[in-house]
């Protein structure tokens, strides 16, 4: 009978430095003994926002930021290749990988500073160095155990559509090519060490899945080979009732329904990219999230259907990169198909809607928009209503950045009265002002929008509220 199948992923801080990567090969090492292994990786912490820093700088005509950040680089990955491996041979082989990716991240940075043009394609390439500069560094601590690996890039794998910057697998040809490369190496019992984050079109271009992909790389990796579970090593110990940054008291939760965790996701829980349940919701692959730190403890499990606790709310998010764009006066009621057109407009716009509040008279519609989409969807719909608001019956499309939204999550809110009474209460009682209000029709979920000064404070009551901090809430 053929051995189990787990997909691990280590983040950045988990092999952010050598004696994390050395921490995470053993912990992939252990589990080897009982299952087969993928490792996925992410860059090293703070790579990719180095290099995409560089890039943007090369767009200018800077190549001195791209030069100074390549040299850092090389000499972080080189510090840690002296310090994992012994074996000089091996060290050499590695260093001379790394020197040859290095090199195309030069040429690619030079060319954009040459051109002072960085296109999506090319942000992409650069992007994507730090994670093919961690996969041979950690299939080498690998090696340097015991346990025999191949470094395999994912361009290899994952076959994406051409969206640079936020590109989406496809499922069959990514299947095909995954079990042609993969599935040798597994029954040779090697653990092949994939690079997160990356794919590449069918004619071979490089994409990356956005930031933070790499949890979807591997969720993605797992649904193609039919993995028995997935496990996410990260720097916490799994999905929490709130961000631990912003809420002190914050407590994990064991298990958890793709549907709340996914939810998190949505609404900024950085733990996991939004999209990561996507690829194993057919398939009903159980996710863990667990914490490279101190893997003794469980961490939290995500299942189809998780555990009921009962009481209704499980856990809050925030996102705070994101700005209220409201269309109305009292003149837009005799606009014909205002909402119609304000979203078509958004969706020419590619802006991703995060919540819609509109009041029953159809004075006011507001909307949620990340930060980065904002400007342009507020010059588009002027542009839409633009004769509307010269014979003044649309009176205002105003733009708020300084909001946050925050949101109550649970399954079990369905069904559950009182849990909107409770939160608004809350938050009247710590003098948090409500902006706009949202409500899902699948009731997993109450969003509201508030000033982006009175997010912790609203995200403390809330948990204060529903006594998340105890264990069993
Ligand atoms: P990795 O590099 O391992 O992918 P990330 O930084 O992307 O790690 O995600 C982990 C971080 O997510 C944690 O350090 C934590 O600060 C943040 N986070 C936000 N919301 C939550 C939550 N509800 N539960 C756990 N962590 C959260
Ligand atoms: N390294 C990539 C990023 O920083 C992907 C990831 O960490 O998941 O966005
Ligand atoms: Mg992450």
């Amino acid at each position: 009978m053929s051995k189990p199948l787990c997909v691990m992923k280590f983040g950045g801080t988990s092999v952010g430095d050598a004696s994390c990567v050395a921490r995470a090969a053993q912990i992939a090492a252990r589990q080897a003994a009982h299952s087969s292994v993928i490792v996925v990786v992410s860059a090293m912490s703070g790579v990719t926002n180095r290099l995409i820093a560089a890039a943007t700088r090369a767009g200018t005509g800077d190549r001195q930021e791209a030069a100074a950040a390549l040299q850092d680089l090389k000499q972080q990955h080189d510090a840690a290749l002296a310090m994992l491996i012994s074996h000089q041979d091996e060290r050499d082989k590695i260093a001379l990988l790394m020197q040859e990716i290095l090199d195309e991240g030069r040429r690619l940075c030079e060319g954009t500073a040459l051109l002072c043009q960085l296109t999506p394609r090319t942000l992409d390439s650069i992007s994507s160095l730090g994670e093919r500069l961690c996969a041979p560094l950690v299939a080498g601590a690998l090696a340097e155990i015991g346990v025999r690996s191949e470094a395999v890039d994912a361009t290899e794998l994952i076959v994406t559509d051409g969206y640079h910057g936020s590109a989406e697998p496809l499922m069959e040809a990514t299947r095909r090519r995954s079990e042609a490369r993969l599935r040798p190496l597994l029954d040779d019992g090697l653990i092949p060490v994939v690079t997160g984050f990356v794919g590449a079109t069918s004619e071979g271009v490089l994409t990356t899945l956005g930031r933070g992909g790499s949890d979807y790389s591997a969720t993605i990796l797992g649904a193609a080979l039919g993995a028995d579970e997935i496990i996410i090593w990260t720097d916490v110990d799994g999905v929490l009732t709130a961000d631990p940054r912003l809420v002190a008291g914050a407590r994990t939760i064991p298990d958890i329904s793709y549907r709340e965790a996914a939810e998190l996701a949505y609404f900024g829980a950085k733990v996991l990219h939004p999209k990561t349940l996507r690829a194993v919701m057919e398939a009903g692959i159980p996710v863990w999230i667990r914490n490279s730190f101190a893997p003794e403890l469980p961490g939290t499990k995500i299942t189809p259907r998780g555990r009921t606790n009962g009481g209704g709310v499980k856990a809050l998010t925030a996102i705070s990169e994101v700005a209220l764009i409201s269309v109305g006066g009292p003149g837009i009621v005799g606009v014909p198909d205002v909402v119609g057109r304000t979203f078509s407009t958004t969706a020419a716009a590619r802006a991703n809607v995060l919540l819609i509040s509109q009041s029953s008279s159809q004075n006011d519609i507001c909307f949620i928009v990340a930060s980065a989409d904002a400007a342009r969807t507020v010059d588009a719909l002027r542009q839409e209503f633009s004769k509307d608001l010269s014979h003044q019956q649309v009176e205002h499309i105003t733009l708020d950045p300084d909001i946050a939204v925050v949101a109550v999550v649970g399954e079990n809110m369905r069904g559950t009265p009182g849990v909107a009474g409770r939160t608004f209460s809350a938050l009247g009682r710590d003098h948090v002002n409500i902006i706009a209000i949202a409500q899902g029709s699948s009731e997993t979920n109450i969003s509201f929008v508030v000033e982006r000064k009175a997010m912790k404070a609203a995200l403390e009551a809330t948990h204060r509220e529903f006594a998340l901090e105890k264990p069993g809430s």
